[in-house]
C-alpha cells in the first residue's frame, strides 16, 4: 500500500481531487518515502493541539501512546495539551524529537462551551507561541486513537477531513447550520463536503485565521443568543466553504465505528473511541 501506482491512473472508485483542485488523500494515492524525504529536508516541526478538560483526561494516555506509534513517526512533534486538571495528566515516555507541554486553562460548565472555546485558545496560542515553535498545527479531538499510519501526507497550508458519516451523501443531507441569522449559516444548496470538527490543521498562519474566524463567529452568535447546530463544527464548515482547504483528508483519517466499515476505507487510521456521553460529560 506504500508503493506508488505504476500507471498514471490512480484510484477511480473515489474522488481524488476537489473541484478547486485540492488533493483528497486516500490510501494508495501517495508515496510516503518521497514525502518523508521532502519534509525532512525542511526539518519540519509539527504541533498537535489536544484538549483534555474535566473527565476527558482519561483519553490522553491511549491517544499519546498510539500517536507515538503512528503519528508523524520520525518527525519533530510537539504535543500541546490544554487542561483544567494538570495533576491528572499522566507522564508518558516519548520518542526522541518529541515533546509534550501541558498548559492549564479554565473550564466551562457546558460541554458545548468546552469544545467551542478550543478555537479561542488555539487562536491566542498561535500568536503567543505556536508561530515561534512549529511550522504546522494539527488540531484533534482527544477521544481518539491512532490505529494506522498518519504522516506528512496530510500536511498542507490548510487541511480538513471529511466526516465519515457523510462522504457518500448528497449535500442536501449535510447537517450544516441552516438558519440565516447564525454566523455558521450555509444555504441548503451549498457546501462542498461535510467536514468533521474533530480534525483539521495547516500552517500556524492559516490555523490562526481558521480559529480566529470561528471564535469571533461564535461570540457574535452568543451575543444574539444563537448557537450553531453542531457548535465549532458548524462554524468550521462555514469557514471552509468560503476559504477552501488546500488538501482534504478522506474518512480514513477520521473514522467512527458507529458507521461500521466501508469498502472505500480499507484502513481506519484515526478512530473515535466509544464513550458514555452522559457520564463523560457530567461534572
Ligand atoms: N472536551 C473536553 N472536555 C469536555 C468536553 C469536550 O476536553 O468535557 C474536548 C475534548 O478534546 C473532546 C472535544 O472537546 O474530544 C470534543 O468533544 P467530544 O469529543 O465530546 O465531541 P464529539 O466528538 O462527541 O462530537
Ligand atoms: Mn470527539
Amino acid at each position: 500500500s506504500r508503493l506508488p501506482s505504476k500507471s498514471a491512473l490512480m484510484r477511480t472508485d473515489v474522488m481524488m481531487v476537489t473541484p478547486w483542485l485540492a488533493p483528497i488523500v486516500w490510501n494508495g494515492a501517495f508515496n510516503i518515502d518521497i514525502l518523508n524525504a521532502q519534509f525532512h529536508k525542511r526539518d519540519v516541526r509539527i504541533g498537535l493541539t489536544l484538549f483534555a478538560l474535566k473527565k476527558y483526561t482519561v483519553f490522553l494516555k491511549n491517544f499519546i501512546e498510539t500517536a507515538e506509534k503512528y503519528f508523524m513517526v520520525g518527525h519533530k512533534v510537539h504535543y500541546y495539551v490544554f487542561t483544567d486538571r494538570p495533576q491528572d495528566i499522566p507522564s508518558l515516555s516519548l520518542a526522541e524529537g518529541r515533546t509534550l507541554n501541558v498548559t492549564e486553562v479554565t473550564s466551562y460548565k457546558r460541554w458545548q462551551d468546552v469544545t467551542m472555546r478550543r478555537m479561542q485558545i488555539i487562536s491566542e496560542n498561535c500568536l503567543q507561541r505556536f508561530i515561534y515553535e512549529v511550522d504546522y498545527l494539527v488540531c484533534a479531538d482527544v477521544d481518539m486513537i491512532f490505529s494506522d499510519h498518519v504522516g506528512v501526507e496530510i500536511l498542507s497550508d490548510v487541511f480538513a477531513a471529511i466526516h465519515p458519516g457523510f462522504f457518500q451523501l448528497p449535500r442536501q443531507k449535510f447537517t450544516h447550520e441552516r438558519r440565516p441569522e447564525s454566523q455558521g449559516f450555509i444555504p441548503k444548496d451549498e457546501g462542498d463536503y461535510y467536514y468533521t470538527g474533530c480534525y483539521f490543521g495547516g500552517t500556524v498562519e492559516e490555523i490562526y485565521k481558521v480559529a480566529n474566524f470561528c471564535h469571533n463567529a461564535m461570540m457574535a452568535d452568543k451575543a444574539k443568543n444563537i448557537e450553531a447546530l453542531w457548535h465549532d463544527e458548524s462554524y468550521l464548515n462555514r469557514y471552509f466553504l468560503y476559504y477552501k482547504p488546500t488538501k482534504v483528508l478522506s474518512p480514513e483519517y477520521v473514522w467512527n465505528n458507529y458507521y461500521g466499515s466501508s469498502v472505500y476505507v480499507p484502513s481506519k487510521r484515526f478512530v473515535h473511541v466509544e464513550k458514555d456521553y452522559v457520564r463523560i460529560r457530567s461534572d
